[in-house]
């Protein structure tokens, strides 16, 4: 908590990572299309085989705030995305950070963390560790007075439904007052003391959202997850003092196929497409100050409505990319995107 590890956030930052390649693509000497040569640069480049692949052949620089290459640790992303967030809302803001990219690009991982290994191999995602560093300003002389107390709440976006990830995935409804102001009805909200305990209610709401089938989805790609967590004042019939929305958004990926005749999948696959769209045009939204902020256009920045407003509100997105050129494609929808939330 010293002055000088503290690291000024913009108003808007966007970052990019690119995953390490996996056992299977390794298998399948898959060609690496995606450098990090210098801080905040990404190059998407021609692979060094020549096959017909005239579409990539172009070498393509983008520029992010920061760039994260393979050997990155989920610590390190921390350290400049989320945790420069972590004072606004103890100074009554709003912070956001989205985790963007295609299914498999590592959205999951960063943010959740990986407990499935051996214990000495569990990584803490940006959940885990945003928890911690909110205790630990909760816990800090400067902040004590405000008599804050921290709640937690962990759902689902499917299809433009809100389930709750803490209550069997209750289906719940979004209510707007004459105010503007959003609210998720019904939805639970844990008070917690420690970081321990808000990682215990994620690994329960992360393995609510991947099992049964019924109702919601039974594969957790294609719906977005967000775990808030919320300060109240105590002596203040526990007003909303500042809220931290941690977002692991649905896989960008296009319906790959296109003439399938599942209507399911296609009605799926047009409401990401539009809350990814609604999403971007918010965050630019507020990245130009603007008063008109189309968040009615999805449940997506509908619920997150307060993160769009405010002087005091932040935003990071990391975009996630996978090295190999199999996911090429994909990795260049990512950065288009990306690049469009930024430019101002
Ligand atoms: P997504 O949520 O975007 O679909 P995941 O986070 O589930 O993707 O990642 C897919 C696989 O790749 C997982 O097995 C995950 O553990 C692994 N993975 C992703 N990012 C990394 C990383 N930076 N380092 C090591 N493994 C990673
Ligand atoms: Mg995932």
């Amino acid at each position: 908590l010293s002055t000088t590890d503290h690291i000024e956030p913009h108003r808007i930052s966007v970052c990019v990572r690119k995953r390490p390649f996996n056992k299977l693509e390794i298998t399948r000497k898959e060609i690496d299309v995606v450098s990090i040569p210098g801080k905040g640069v990404l190059l998407v480049h021609e692979p060094k085989q020549k096959v017909d692949l005239t579409k990539y052949l172009d070498n393509q620089l983008f520029h992010f705030d920061y760039s994260f290459n393979e050997t990155s640790t989920n610590d390190l992303v921390y350290k400049f995305t989320a945790k420069p967030l972590v004072q606004s809302i103890f100074d009554g803001g709003m912070a956001t950070c989205f985790a963007y990219g295609q299914t498999g690009s590592g959205k999951t991982h960063t943010m959740g963390g990986d407990f499935t290994g051996k214990q000495q191999n569990s990584s803490k995602g940006i959940y885990a560790l945003a928890a911690q560093d909110v205790f630990a300003y909760m816990n800090h002389r400067r902040y004590a007075n405000l008599d804050l107390s921290a709640y937690v709440s962990f759902f689902e976006i499917y299809n433009g439904k809100v389930y709750d990830l803490l209550n069997k995935k209750a289906k719940l409804r979004v209510l707007e007052d004459e105010r503007q102001q959003v609210q998720v009805v019904g939805l639970e909200e844990v008070y917690v003391t420690t970081s321990e305990e808000v990682i215990k209610i994620i690994q329960m709401g992360s393995s609510c959202r991947t099992s049964g089938q019924t109702s919601a989805n039974a594969n957790s790609s294609r719906s977005h997850a967000i775990l808030q967590i919320v300060l109240r004042r105590n002596d203040r019939a526990t007003t909303m003092h500042g809220k931290f929305s941690l977002v692991d958004l649905a896989g960008n990926e296009r319906g790959t196929d296109v003439s399938s005749n599942d209507r399911s999948t296609l009605v799926e696959t047009a409401e990401i497409n539009r809350s990814l769209l609604a999403l971007k045009e918010c965050i630019r939204s507020l990245g130009m100050n603007s008063d008109h902020i189309p968040f009615r256009m999805s449940t997506l920045t509908k619920v997150l409505r307060d993160s769009f407003i405010g002087e005091k509100s932040r935003t990071c997105m990391i975009a996630m990319v996978s090295p190999g050129l199999a996911s090429c494609e994909y990795t260049m929808n990512t950065l288009r995107y990306s690049d469009r939330v930024k430019e101002l």
